[in-house]
């Protein structure tokens, strides 16, 4: 479908696929977040592993206040920092270690000797066993556990490099005890659905339990919250699907996933992923180093652009940004890269999206008349070439569902819930739009029509079509109305 100058919006959405982006110190003015918001961004991330809760609160407010200034809803994502184990302090705060050497893990949060290296899980020790591996910086350094003893842990290295004190550790095959909701998190989870956060995700997950536990926990404040599962562990893949079910989205979270398993599998590894939430039409995240090279430059490499390219060929309904807009020099230009990569991407990628849309698929939590009717609202669609589809949700079921046909036919949702709104923002090609009348539906596709024509979105004679709900059961979309503008 082409372009038309205009939006029935106040920014305009022209790709489909959604920008996540992540405060931090690059960024976290309310003029600068605006501009995100203007350039591309629909979710805001707050990474809770870094800064403090006053800050997580003042993320909040400006995220809020900048969605208000542009007048288009942006949702909030809060990231609960999960059992991440770092180094503490390093004698020197740094130590260069060369393969064969022999450092040894001992309890403590200060290093006391050279060869001697302390961390923030206490009961690393504890836990490791002959034969372990330990990952760190990235995975950068490998070493091998070869004596487990009461008090230390003695290993080799195997992979030499740097370290710095408070990198991160990481222990792919080792089954830690640590619970993936620990109480700093279960308090971070409280204040962020207290706040009114859209999302809230969970670091490390490894089971379905753990999701649900969040999901009791912050249901007792606010049943709005929506959970997302970050995928970072191996054990999560063995238990994806059911993660995947208990979830309401899921992160690729490529940045751990790509320490705790072999890092030559993350291509595959994404697919399954994000194959495993199409079937059951659960939005999917792809995250870390998307466009890693604008920290520091205006541009990508081409490797960075193709990724985010084949991550949206890949079926991802978003894609985000981390230290690019959190630390970087170029926030504004990495979201408008990736708006652009978007935009040249997504008509590719209509085949094979329809080809990968199973006809066995078994969507969570959206009934089957609206499933049925969402997808011929598609069909109709794009066989009328309409220029809009427009669905009006209650909860945003029913927009999650058209969006999960991937119709390149953009979806406007309404409601008069804020929160639904907001929720709209991770679903892939739906444009929330606030303030329009939901309670009948001829006055809503007036309001559409009228808008339309005075923003020049559209013209006489186009076609609009309406996913609508009638007769006895109200609280279900059954019907599909389309008209043509006067
Ligand atoms: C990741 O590991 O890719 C990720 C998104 O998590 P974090 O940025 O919290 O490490």
């Amino acid at each position: 479908m082409g372009k038309r100058d205009g939006s029935l919006t106040t920014v305009d959405r022209a790709s489909h696929t959604k920008i996540v982006a992540t405060i931090g110190p690059a960024c976290d003015s309310l003029k600068t977040l605006a501009e995100l918001i203007r350039a591309g961004v629909d979710v805001f991330r707050i990474n809770t592993a870094h800064g403090t809760s006053d800050d997580h609160a003042r993320m909040l407010q400006i995220a809020r206040a900048a969605a208000d200034e542009v007048g288009h809803p942006a949702a909030v994502l809060v990231d609960l920092a999960g059992p991440k184990i770092r180094l503490g302090e390093l004698a020197g705060g740094e130590m260069t270690l060369a393969p064969g050497e022999t450092v040894r893990f001992v309890r403590g949060e200060t290093a006391q000797a050279p060869d001697q290296l302390v961390c923030s899980y206490e009961s690393l020790i504890d836990e490791l066993e002959p034969g372990d591996r330990v990952m760190l910086a990235d995975g950068t350094v490998v070493l091998k556990v070869v004596e487990a003893g009461p008090d230390e842990a003695v290993c080799q290295v195997e992979q030499g490099g740097t370290l710095r004190s408070r990198q991160g550790v990481n222990l792919p095959g080792v089954r830690l005890r640590a619970p993936a909701l620990g109480e700093t998190d279960r308090s971070v989870a409280v204040w962020a659905a207290e706040a009114g956060a859209d999302f809230i995700s969970l670091s490390f997950v490894r089971s379905e339990q753990e999701i649900l536990e969040l999901r009791d926990l912050v249901n007792e404040v606010s049943p709005d919250a929506r959970i997302v599962a970050k995928i970072e562990k191996p054990e999560a893949l063995e238990n994806l699907e059911a993660i995947v079910h208990a979830a309401d989205a899921v992160m690729v979270a490529r940045g751990d996933l790509g320490v705790e398993i072999d890092i030559a599998r993350i291509a595959v590894v994404q697919k399954q992923i994000v194959d495993a939430c199409r079937r059951v039409h659960k939005p999917v995240i792809i995250a870390t180093q998307m466009l890693d090279s604008m920290h520091e430059s205006r541009i990508p490499t081409r490797a960075e652009a193709t990724d985010v390219a084949n991550a949206i060929l890949d079926g991802a309904d978003a894609c985000m940004l981390s230290g690019e807009t959190a630390i970087g020099r170029y926030p504004v230009e990495a979201v408008r890269m990736m708006h652009r990569i978007a935009m040249a991407t997504e008509p590719a990628a209509r085949p094979f999206r329809e080809h990968a849309r199973s006809e066995s698929a078994a969507p969570d939590d959206i009934p089957p008349i609206t499933e049925a009717v969402t997808r011929s609202a598609a069909r109709i669609a794009r066989e009328l070439d309409a220029e809009l589809i427009i669905v009006a949700s209650a909860t945003g079921r029913s927009a999650l569902s058209i969006s999960q046909t991937r119709t390149l036919v953009p979806t406007i949702g309404v409601s008069n819930s804020p929160q639904t709104l907001r929720r709209m923002c991770l679903y892939w090609g739906v444009v929330p739009l606030p303030s329009a009348p939901i309670d009948d539906d001829q006055a809503l596709l007036e309001y559409i029509a009228d808008r339309g024509l005075q923003s020049g979105r559209l013209k006489s004679g186009d076609r609009i079509v309406l996913v609508a709900g009638t007769g006895v059961s109200s609280s279900q979309h059954n019907a599909v109305i389309v008209e043509e503008v006067a």
